[in-house]
């Protein structure tokens, strides 16, 4: 049987970068015939990897305070302005993007992947695939479908659910389960929200640029966020739903309001035209045409002549959810590898002395804007410190 001092199970993003940083009697089994298919897809295959400006700013991204908490260490790390020299330094130019994104300048994930893999081509493991890990006195036993390896340390990167199609099916929850871990049931994150009787599949396309989004469960707000939304034809999307996803839960109700509400008694006072006043408020033109038809309100009516009822439907869009959209959908996972059971400083288990985890498989998940990526490179790279320096 093949021994390694720090064997890592997953070649994504954090796996590799983790074998970056992980000395030399390592290895990365990965289970397809290449490595890093999420990374070659993510961005639409130009790879946001991170996001620029304040680090303190960065911590809110990855839902509540407990989750922050846990991510500060990796990513203050491995901060922004580290990982973009990272790359730099590996010959990639970088583009920073004016809404924050930072990609590579050839916006190509490709590149990415090439920098993560070029120092560690001959310890990656391809078309093997991990069915079980068990622990022993001397270490880890990790048996795959042809073979075993034993390993003195051990990495979990292989990932959440998202995406099965790239490799990672929910494989990891089942060892670290195994090992004794607790796994907080996943759900599909940074996914499409899929609405009941949705009535503007006419509309697919049409956007609402930064405008409140709110989500409430048996009438109680539970959510709330600022971002832009996309009406598809069976429901909504956009980076303001994608970041709320995670929240979501079948019979909620989605609130939008598409008018300010401290223009609201402006607009419905005046003669002017209702068609216009709600264009003129930045609403889509084509989405008030729309709307105006199927309240069946004549669109050169004055705004001040709305009752209530109606201003009330103009002025605050409400949806409720059927279902969030699926895992070959979603573009991340909630839920994982529970972190209260992980050294937040150095990745460890608190539970498996010398198991590590890095990446999708915890229970952390980031909203939009490179967010994912830079929390698999953090922890990738932390886990691999600390694996080596034991
Ligand atoms: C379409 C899409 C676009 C995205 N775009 C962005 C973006 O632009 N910016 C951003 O920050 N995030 C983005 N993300 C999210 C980001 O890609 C992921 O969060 C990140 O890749 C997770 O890295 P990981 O290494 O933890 O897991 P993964 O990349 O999922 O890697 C896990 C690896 O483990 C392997 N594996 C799993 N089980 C086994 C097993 N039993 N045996 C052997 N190998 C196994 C898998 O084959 C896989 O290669 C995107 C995601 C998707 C789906």
């Amino acid at each position: 049987m093949n021994h390694f001092e720090f064997a890592i199970i997953g070649g994504g993003v954090a796996g590799l970068c983790a074998a970056v940083f992980g000395g030399n009697k390592i290895c990365v089994i990965e289970r397809n015939n290449e490595t890093g298919k999420k990374l070659l897809l993510s961005g639409s295959g130009q790879c946001n990897i991170t996001h620029g400006g304040k680090m303190s700013d960065f911590l809110n991204n990855y839902g509540d305070n407990k989750k922050s908490h846990f991510v500060k260490p990796a990513l203050f790390a491995f901060d922004n302005i580290a990982v973009t020299n990272f790359f730099i330094k590996q010959g990639i130019q970088i583009y920073h993007r004016e809404d924050g994104k930072i990609f590579p300048q050839s916006m190509r994930s490709y590149d990415v992947r090439e920098v993560l893999t070029k120092s560690i081509k001959e310890k990656i493991i391809t078309n093997t695939t991990v069915i079980n890990v068990t622990k022993n006195t001397q270490g880890f036993v990790i048996e795959t479908e042809s073979s075993a390896f034993t390993a003195s340390k051990l990495l979990l990167a292989t990932g959440g659910c998202s995406y099965p199609s790239t490799g990672s099916n929910g494989d990891g929850y089942k060892f670290a389960k195994s090992l004794g871990h607790t796994i907080i049931q996943p759900k599909p994150a940074l996914a499409p929200i899929i609405i009941k009787n949705f009535r503007f599949a006419n509309s697919a396309g049409i956007s609402f640029r930064q405008v409140k989004i709110e989500i409430y469960r048996n009438e109680k707000r539970i959510h709330h966020g600022i971002g832009d939304v996309l009406l598809t034809h069976r429901g909504l999307s956009g980076p303001g739903i994608l970041n709320l996803s995670r929240y979501v839960e079948p019979n909620d109700e989605i609130r939008i309001p598409i008018i300010d509400p401290k223009l609201e008694s402006e607009i419905f006072r005046g003669k002017k035209i209702l068609k216009n006043v709600l264009s003129d408020s930045g609403v889509p033109s084509r989405f008030v045409m729309q709307l105006l038809c199927q309240l069946e309100v004549p669109f050169d009516l004055p705004a001040a002549e709305i009752s209530r009822e109606i201003r009330k439907q103009l002025v605050s869009l409400s949806f409720i959810v059927e279902q969030i959209g699926n895992w070959n959908e979603a573009m991340s996972t909630a839920g994982g590898v529970a972190i209260d059971e992980v050294n937040r400083r150095t990745m460890e288990s608190r539970i498996v002395p010398n198991l590590f985890f890095a990446g999708e498989i915890l229970d952390i998940d980031g909203n939009c804007g490179g967010y994912n990526i830079h929390f698999a490179l953090a922890t990738g790279k932390l886990a691999a410190i600390s694996a080596t320096s034991k």
